[in-house]
């Protein structure tokens, strides 16, 4: 890995030249779960920005979040870093940006800052060579602001009970033109709105009533917010409306911060209805269509609004996802008979720690009732310490016959050593080459569980579609590059979201500050003016 990271970073140098002048801004969508069939399944309705970028930009066709848990943070911890999960650090959403030393400004919430986050961005590359270079980064969630710019302490703005907010990690207060757009309360005015079907309803071919979605109640449109204008603003992130909250912030911090009208700046935007959506109603829903059709609209008059303001010449735009989603598996059992399930080992993982505490006790070991082994999103953790020696078991048995077990549970595909990555063939095995991806060697990882295609692990709560698979479902992205510098044209090959910030590197003319692991895809860009 350190090597192939090491090869990358050579090529990127080394294809340099001083760029004559740079694009002055760089803006960066990631829409969180748009899965790529989505562009071509509804191409001939996508009339807005979407259809804009998938006509004039240069688009990649294999576009991979190559890592195995392919949840939010991981996703977007990628995207301008250049860098794999192993090597940002972000392994999950659960160990993503939580940080209780960074609480939020003017508002509760969980703190929030990317304290765990290792490596440099785009945003610290261009910062290296043109230190008044800025960036403004939003998203609903705090880890789809956050992740995306790294460590960097720039505009950094999301989504909390009604308000954009940020947290200590980057500033002590919220600057005017936040506070002003909080100060219009426009969250908490969509109380008692209704989503309604965007276009006639002869133009969806999808199914409304369908007992799996959204846990079974509220499944056909019309989709009415709360009366309470409280519980309106917390219910809107379920709803288009949040996407078109979130760009108008965007574009009143764009406007406020002057972006992009003297040397080269940079915006980030994560868009999250997608992903709520998707979750609740699934990826075939009638919901999920006219999301994507909305998202398209509002994507229209935003990039209409950035092009006007700082040119078409002078904009670089990037369009990705950082997963995409599986199925609910109530759906695909019901319409294609397949099995699908929704998987959770917890119970077997619980009764081999009893296990493990029974003996412990037989042999008066202090302490019983620890956790010996821990499971999260495919991924054993195992800290020994000497512990398990200290009861009469050898860790290899314990581990020997948990696979046993595992392998019998319905849904479960393969289980994988991480020992056992090194001698994977990663050109032909995707999952082996997803999870290589994937783990930190410090990680404390011992197995790696991967699932059936189309079975998911279960989020205990409610009946949910799910990501987090290596997958190529939950795996596969759009990846679309526009503007400035960029050859329109379908282009085939794998690229990686890891290929991004090397790539938008070259457009700039800026080196990576740290070793990565993606390469440019120079083939997709202009020859230099
Ligand atoms: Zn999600």
């Amino acid at each position: 890995m350190i090597l192939a990271a090491g090869v990358a970073l050579a090529a990127v140098t080394g294809s340099m030249t001083p760029a004559p002048s740079r694009p002055k801004l760089v803006v960066v969508i990631t829409v969180d779960q748009l899965r790529p069939d989505y562009l071509n399944r509804w191409k001939t309705q996508l009339t807005g920005g979407l259809g804009q970028l998938l006509t004039e930009g240069a688009v990649f066709t294999d576009g991979y979040q190559d890592h195995a848990i392919t949840e939010t943070a991981p996703g977007h911890s990628t995207i301008l870093s250049g860098l794999w999960p192993a090597h940002t650090g972000i392994m999950r959403n659960s160990q993503g940006v939580q940080d209780s030393l960074a609480p939020l400004i003017g508002t509760s919430g969980p703190g929030a800052s990317p304290r765990r986050f290792r490596g440099t961005t785009l945003v610290d590359w261009l910062k290296a060579s043109d230190p008044k270079a800025r960036a403004l980064s939003v998203s609903r969630k705090d880890r789809g602001a956050i992740l995306p710019i790294g460590q960097a302490k720039e505009q950094v703005y999301w989504y909390q009970s009604g308000i954009f907010t940020t947290s200590r990690y980057y500033s002590d207060t919220l600057p005017a033109w936040v506070q002003s757009f909080n100060a219009r309360h426009l969250a908490f005015q969509a109380a008692n709105t209704t989503w309604t079907l965007l276009l006639p309803d002869s133009a969806y071919k999808e199914e409304d009533n369908e007992p799996w979605e959204n846990g079974g109640h509220d499944v056909v449109f019309p989709h009415r917010l709360p009366a309470d204008s409280v519980r309106a603003a917390a219910a809107i992130i379920g709803v288009p409306a949040m996407d078109s909250l979130t760009l108008l912030f965007v574009l009143e911090g764009f406007e406020a911060l002057r972006l992009g009208r003297k040397g080269t700046d940079i915006l980030a935007v994560s868009l999250s209805t997608t992903d709520a959506i998707g979750h609740a109603f699934g990826p075939d829903s009638r919901e999920i269509h006219d999301q994507v059709l909305r998202l398209d609209r509002y994507l229209a008059w935003f990039l209409k609004r950035v092009t006007d303001r700082v040119g078409r010449d002078n904009l670089v735009v990037v369009l990705t996802a950082d997963h995409g989603v599986t199925s609910l598996p109530e759906r695909t059992r019901a319409k294609t008979g397949a099995p699908a399930y929704r998987v959770q080992l917890d119970t077997l993982i619980g009764a081999v720690n009893h296990d493990l505490d029974r003996l412990a006790g037989a042999a008066g070991a202090a302490g019983t009732s620890r956790e010996w082994l821990g499971f999260d999103t495919g991924m054993l953790f195992l800290q020994d310490n000497g512990r398990f020696a200290a009861v009469g078991v050898k860790t290899d048995s314990v581990l020997d016959a948990l696979t046993t077990r595992i392998l019998r549970v319905q849904g479960v595909a393969r289980i994988i050593k991480p020992a056992d990555l090194a001698r994977a063939d990663t050109a032909s095995d995707p999952i082996a080459r997803r999870w290589l991806h994937q783990l930190s060697p410090d990680a404390g990882v011992v197995l790696t569980v991967t699932l059936q295609p189309g079975s998911i692990w279960d989020p205990g709560s409610s009946l949910i579609a799910m990501h987090g698979q290596p997958s190529d479902d939950d795996a596969h992205v759009p990846i679309i590059f526009w503007g400035r510098g960029i050859n329109r044209g379908t282009y085939a090959g794998r690229m990686n979201t890891v290929d991004i910030a090397p790539t938008l590197g070259v457009l700039l003319g800026v080196t990576p500050l740290s070793l990565i692991d993606g390469r440019a895809r120079t083939d997709a860009l202009a020859p230099r003016d």
